[in-house]
């Protein structure tokens, strides 16, 4: 390992990986992962990616217009025009880097709908998009002979001076690094609250360290719930029942196995997430249950098992055969469309940070992501980020500053709680719709967090990072609920 990089790229998700690819073989790149290279939101995702590959029978025209009615036209425009205009070249790319899509039976790309979008056209690896397009990145990223990659390695990350200053933890090791450039692709916070699709690195690292630099954070409470999580009785562990499963055909029923979203809204099913999540709550007023079910069990089960065999291995796991069964579903955490905010090339607003994917906002979503833009998202501006850096980067001397890094560390352990605590607080607090009493009281005693986070002198691991970025999330998040402000600068 060296000392000083060009570039650190935090996270090996699309948006780490899609960077990696796209800066220049001349600059020394360190790609950092805090657990597993495919531990990640990319990996879970199920659905696919929305471009539209096919103009004859679709049209970039009308995927900007679905982007921007499922996002309530909060959209920055030039940044979903950017995505839908560059988009599909950008899919074309990862399909040679070996990302294969389903077919159809003459060859050609299958096109699936999922909710908000007026026509099919997200491509998808049967119900495992995600995990496909991570491990054939990867492969590629393994073969740069400039990138240095390092997989369960916890990044802080500082900015003292022109440079980046990394504490780097694997195991019991410790190291230094510096960088000219930082590409922040640390993913999202879903692990803010107790129910969510995310993986369990989505603690928003990245999010807190940029804002520790100082850098512009902006509608963190953009958060999407989805409406089908698995309603898991036992554990918080939930997953993801697949919008493409409603895009199939699955009904949505309430406890008395009843359709119920025709009282509501005239797509149905298949309206945009936050209202589907919104009528789930409005019926439970309704009905005094929180039982809710998706129905497919009356296609064929052959159509099933092939089309969802990730869901369907999942399910049976917990004792549902949805071929047969009805699956238990309720709302929970899923995306953030908010993030450290950037420009049209990923730039944040501290010099030389850069920001893509989950953890950033490019103003693409407006207050609600269209199914399936996010990993496009991904794509189209870590690439251009990419770009960027490679032009900067030929700007300015190489000469690297010394990073200051503490010798005498602190070696008290963290406190438990922090993170379990700060979720029971989120739940409580904003859950689908905000509730402004607990939001109240719930950021009074998050500051309390910080405080003693901030004053407890506690040992650099795991523990002490994701409770500083969870916290500060929360922080974030609660603050621009109670005051209406969508920008939140340190
Ligand atoms: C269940 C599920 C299904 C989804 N389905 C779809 C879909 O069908 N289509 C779609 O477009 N989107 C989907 N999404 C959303 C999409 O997957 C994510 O928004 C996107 O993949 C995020 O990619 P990313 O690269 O920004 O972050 P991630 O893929 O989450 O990667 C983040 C990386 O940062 C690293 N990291 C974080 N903090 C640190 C630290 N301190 N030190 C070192 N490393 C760190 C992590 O280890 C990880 O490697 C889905 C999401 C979920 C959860």
């Amino acid at each position: 390992m060296k000392k000083n990089y060009d570039v650190v790229i935090v996270g090996s998700g699309i948006a780490g990986l899609y960077t990696a690819l796209n800066l220049s073989p001349r600059l020394q790149v360190l790609l950092v992962s805090k657990r597993e290279l495919t531990l990640n939101n990319s990996s879970l995702a199920q659905g696919g990616v929305a471009s539209v590959l096919d103009t004859v029978h679709d049209s970039k025209e009308a995927h900007f217009r679905d982007t921007m009615i499922a996002g309530g036209q909060k959209n920055n425009p030039d940044a979903v025009r950017i995505l839908v205009e560059e988009g599909p070249d950008d899919v074309r790319k990862i399909m040679e880097y070996g990302v294969e899509f389903d077919k159809t039976p003459d060859g050609k790309l299958h096109y699936t709908l999922e909710g908000g979008h007026s026509k099919p056209r997200i491509v998808h690896h049967k119900d495992a998009t995600g995990r496909e397009i991570v491990e054939k990145l990867l492969l590629q990223v393994k073969k740069l002979p400039n990138v240095e990659i390092m997989e369960h390695t916890l990044t802080a990350c500082v900015k003292k001076g022109k440079d980046f200053h990394f504490d780097l933890i694997r195991g019991e090791e410790h190291f230094h690094v510096n960088s000219h450039f930082c590409m922040m692709a640390s993913g999202g916070i879903g692990r803010v609250y107790e129910y969510t699709t995310n993986s369990k690195i989505a603690t928003g690292d990245g999010i807190a360290f940029a804002y520790e630099m100082g850098a512009k954070i902006k509608n963190l409470h953009y958060i999407q719930f989805h409406p089908t999580g698995f309603a898991n009785k036992l554990t918080r562990e939930t997953f993801l029942i697949s919008e493409s499963v409603r895009g199939e055909g699955a009904y949505l029923l309430n406890c008395h196995g009843e359709r119920f979203m025709q009282k509501y809204d005239s797509r149905l099913e298949l309206a945009p997430r936050d209202v589907v999540s919104h009528f789930i709550m409005k019926e439970e007023k309704a009905t005094g249950s929180n039982e809710f079910f998706l129905d497919i069990s009356y296609k064929d089960p052959e159509f099933i098992k092939n089309r969802f065999p990730m869901i369907y291995q999942n399910l049976l796991k917990e004792g549902i055969d949805m071929t047969k069964d009805k699956i238990p579903v309720y709302p929970c955490h899923h995306y953030l469309m908010g993030g450290i905010d950037v420009d049209l090339n990923g730039k944040t607003s501290i010099d030389r940070l850069y920001a893509a994917g989950e953890c950033s906002h490019t103003g693409v979503h407006g207050n609600n992501r269209l199914a399936s833009n996010s990993l496009l998202e991904g794509l189209v501006f870590s690439r251009r980020a990419a770009k960027e850096i490679n032009r900067l980067s030929d700007l300015f001397d190489q000469e690297f500053e010394e990073g200051s890094f503490p010798e005498d560390r602190y070696t008290e352990p963290c406190p438990h709680g922090f993170r379990t605590e700060t979720r029971n607080i989120m739940q409580r607090a904003y859950f689908v719709n905000p509730n402004l009493e607990e939001a109240r009281k719930g950021f009074e005693e998050i500051k309390r967090f910080q405080q003693l986070l901030e004053n407890g002198h506690y040992r650099l691991d795991m523990d002490y990072v994701e409770a500083k970025s969870l916290t500060t999330v929360a922080y974030i998040i609660l603050k621009e609920v109670l005051t209406g402000q969508d920008e939140t600068v340190k």
